[in-house]
């Protein structure tokens, strides 16, 4: 009997999870990342998140069949190296082997868009689906896309960055990477809460106000409770990520695109205006090609990933031999 390990690593917790073969979850464990203690201590963090979900069942190192990593920021996959991550310690730090030190089967590490992707593919409701299209949408947007059964990669793996895809001409609205105009500065939570703040500033009359914090969930709230402001900023930033949508069925042709994260979670009223404005700018023939649905892993969508992760990396060596 095999396992395998998923570890989702993210910038506020390590959620790990030992799996059986076939990818179903047999334990969970969370530990808080605290990147401010540095790399060292959070790989010894990551380390011993995996010892607690193998420890319970007596399961030896032996026994584990790969370690699934998923993980923000530009990742090379093939050596395992995580070269830069965001709200992470780590800076060209070769992840894999350093897990290998204490666990030595294989370990992959995998970006956390590419990871969703793969947990939809291999454990998700419309799984091998070979053409298929992930995109969150949480504090920031990202995503993958597989073709043909394969995961578009790109020249130095960091295709389909769709968070940071040019939307909006002579913007001067701010990404988090430094430029304007970008998808994920309209589209992200951080992006929603920007619009309301901005429109706030210019005294246009809402429910919510500046002295009190809020975020997207307090503006979904807003708009429930009849604020015109808070639905028609929210329109339009769903409306804008349908516009980004349309231009993915329009170049890759999918036969599915998931959405997760945090504000896909708002449902029916996202998922309507995302599909209702991507089926206004597609042609017929590519938008009905597409069903455009919710993951149901939610907040399990990176540890899911994960595992994911492990099992493409068993199921690869596996068709090599
Ligand atoms: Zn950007």
């Amino acid at each position: 009997m095999g396992y395998l390990v998923g570890i989702d690593l993210g910038g506020t917790k390590i959620h790990t999870a030992l799996a059986a073969k076939s990818g179903e979850i047999l334990e969970e464990r969370v530990l808080p990342t605290l990147a401010e203690e540095g790399e060292v201590a959070v790989l010894q963090r990551i380390i011993r998140s995996v010892q607690e979900v193998v420890l319970p069942r007596g399961i030896s190192r032996e026994e584990i069949l790969a370690i699934g990593v998923g993980a923000p920021g530009l990742i090379d996959q093939r050596e395992g190296i995580i070269r830069t991550a965001a709200n992470l310690p780590f800076e060209e730090f070769p992840l894999a082997k350093a897990i290998q030190k204490v666990f030595p089967v294989p370990v992959k590490v995998e970006n956390d868009g590419n990871a969703a992707l793969l947990g939809e593919y291999h454990l998700g409701e419309r799984k091998f689906t070979k053409n298929l299209v992930y995109i969150t949408v949480s504090t920031g947007v990202g995503g993958a896309a597989m073709v043909d059964g394969k995961l578009l990669l790109g020249a130095g793996g960091g295709a389909f960055e769709i968070g940071h895809m040019p939307l909006v001409p002579d913007s001067n609205v701010l990404c988090g990477c430094g430029q304007y105009g970008h998808v994920e500065s309209y589209v992200s939570g951080t992006g929603i809460r920007k619009a309301m703040e901005r429109a706030l500033v210019s005294g246009e009359n809402s429910s919510l106000s500046l002295e009190t914090p809020f975020g997207t969930r307090e503006i979904h709230q807003a708009a429930l409770s009849g604020d015109a402001l808070s639905k028609s900023i929210l329109e339009d930033a769903f409306s804008y990520l349908g516009m980004t949508i349309s231009q993915v069925l329009t170049l890759l042709n999918p036969e599915v695109v998931i959405l997760g994260g945090g504000v896909s979670s708002i449902g029916d009223m996202f998922l309507e205006k995302v599909k209702s404005t991507a089926e206004q700018y597609t042609l017929p023939l590519l938008y009905n090609a597409a069903e455009i649905r919710l993951s149901s892993f939610k907040e399990r969508t990176g540890v899911v990933g994960a595992v994911a992760v492990a099992l493409e990396e068993v199921q690869k060596r596996a068709s090599a031999k």
